[in-house]
């Protein structure tokens, strides 16, 4: 048997197209939206996810999450959409997470009614909480791991027992750690989804999304995607395919400056508390080090009361405030007033979202000078 690939060699080569006319370096790029019908093996159009770029990409996406096969989507919400469509239909129920990507969590509220899909919430990350949802009509459980904002950590292989022993298709949204930090196949979980436009994009400027199982559940998802019609562009293809290329070194530089940050902050006497799964002090450390193979470039950190969080933001000269995360470069928000803002005060106090939160998605700076940017900044609002 082969030996698998290492996690840089994957991202550098597999699926990778020969260039056999001029033998360049990269994969041709095939922008045709119009194939041949006769005398072809495959008949080939971009919705049908089949296109030479799009099947080379599904190749890398496959080998970074050990999956059989994968499917390359317009958006992260378009392979959240197709993936929950593809195993519910009417009268169905999902458990989900209780905090789930902002997005996932409105699609359930604001569309499944409509299509008589029924869902509930676990009442926190633990395994046994999901458990205690799960119906007899229940068909698929959700999770997030790490969890947005606080990083909690779900565990993957007892959320996957659970799911074979009542029959049940597990998903992840696995955005937040990367298949660099984090192959959720490994643990039993049934189905992977990403955001591509996060990590794997990785600059801020790529929106897409792609989903990796069995070649049977891919099957399965590809038969509701040629449908509702959510694939990618050939172009956007190729150029996620250059940008995970540095996939591996980008997130393990953000892995390093992540750890050295909530370090930094969890020693600093004006920050109150500091959320990442790489801290001793983490309630889930123990468990995060079993199932993570870096902690990731997300954290989140409580200011000390005597200290606006806005104001801080805004004194800071690197780190730029923004919606989104996972770039190169350091981002920063606050959840009270962005990913959270439609939460009701009482949910998010249940939720533990207080109004100091700050969420930072840590980039490949150096360490040094975004220190001294939080420091600056936490000085300049005493
Ligand atoms: C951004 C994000 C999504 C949605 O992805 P889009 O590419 O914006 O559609 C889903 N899940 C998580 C965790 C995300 O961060």
């Amino acid at each position: 048997m082969n030996k698998a690939k290492g996690i840089n060699t994957i991202c550098t080569h597999v699926g990778e197209l020969e260039d056999k006319e001029f033998k360049g370096a990269v994969s041709p790029l095939y922008m045709a939206t119009s194939y041949a019908f006769e005398d072809v093996e495959t008949k080939r159009y971009p919705r049908y996810f089949n296109t030479p770029n799009q099947v080379a990409l599904a190749k890398k996406m496959a080998a970074l999450e050990h999956g059989e096969a994968s499917l390359i989507f317009g958006s992260g919400m378009a392979a959240v959409s197709t993936s929950l469509m593809a195993f519910l239909k009417a009268g169905d129920h999902v458990v989900f997470q209780d905090s789930l990507y902002g997005g996932t969590s409105n699609l359930a509220t604001e569309e499944f009614d409509k299509f008589g899909i029924e869902y509930s919430f676990a009442k926190d990350a633990q395994a046994d909480s999901f458990k205690a949802e799960i119906k007899d009509n229940t068909k698929v459980i959700y999770i997030e791991t790490p969890s947005n904002p606080l990083l909690k950590i779900t565990d993957l292989e007892a959320v996957a027992e659970i799911s074979k022993k009542h029959d049940l298709v597990s998903m992840i949204d696995n955005t937040f750690a990367s298949p660099v930090n984090q192959n959720p196949i490994d643990f039993g979980i049934d189905v992977v989804i990403h955001s591509a436009t996060k990590y794997m994009g990785g600059h801020s400027d790529i929106l897409a999304g792609t989903v990796i199982s069995s070649e049977e559940k891919i099957d399965r998802i590809f038969q509701m995607a040629k449908n509702f019609g959510g694939s990618l562009s050939d172009y956007t293809v190729w150029l996620l395919e250059r940008s995970i290329k540095t996939m591996g070194i980008r997130v393990k530089a953000q892995n390093e400056n992540a750890q050295k940050l909530a370090e930094f902050l969890n020693s600093h006497s004006d920050v109150s508390r500091v959320y990442y799964p790489g801290l001793k002090d983490h309630p889930d450390h123990e468990l995060a080090k079993k199932q993570m193979k870096g902690f990731g470039g997300m954290l989140s950190f409580e200011l000390d009361e005597k200290i606006n969080a806005s104001s801080f933001m805004k004194s800071l000269k690197l780190i730029k405030p923004s919606m989104s995360l996972a770039g190169v470069e350091s981002t920063i928000l606050l959840p009270t007033k962005t990913s959270h803002g439609l939460l009701s005060e009482k949910e998010r106090e249940k939720q533990g979202i207080k109004d100091n939160l700050l969420r930072f998605s840590v980039g490949i700076e150096e360490t040094e000078d975004l220190i001294e940017d939080l420091d600056q900044a936490i000085k300049n609002c005493k």
